[in-house]
């Protein structure tokens, strides 16, 4: 006889189910920005001596490369072309 009972099925879609939605978290669980007191969707990942090169403070869990949303990732790049100008000047 056919004993493949219809629960199963029902359990394989929730299985299924759950494995998407938990799939679907990881995927809204991306990087965050690195920056302190920041938690934007991360867009860019730079070295870290890099950013410290400039003057965003990261926050200290930050060990290995920065991440960075793309509002502090313009900031970073605004600060590292004033710091050319400033290293010009003497600073
Ligand atoms: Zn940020």
């Amino acid at each position: 006889m056919d004993m493949t009972p219809s629960y199963d099925v029902a359990s394989e879609t929730n299985i299924l189910c759950l494995h998407h939605s938990q799939h679907m978290a990881a995927n809204t669980q991306k990087e965050t920005c690195d920056v302190a007191g920041c938690s934007k969707e991360a867009e860019r990942s730079i070295s870290l001596k890099q950013v410290k090169d400039s003057s965003l403070s990261l926050k200290p869990e930050c060990t290995r490369s920065a991440h960075l949303c793309k509002d502090h990732y313009r900031e970073y790049k605004k600060e590292t072309k004033k710091d050319r100008k400033l290293n010009n000047l003497g600073y």
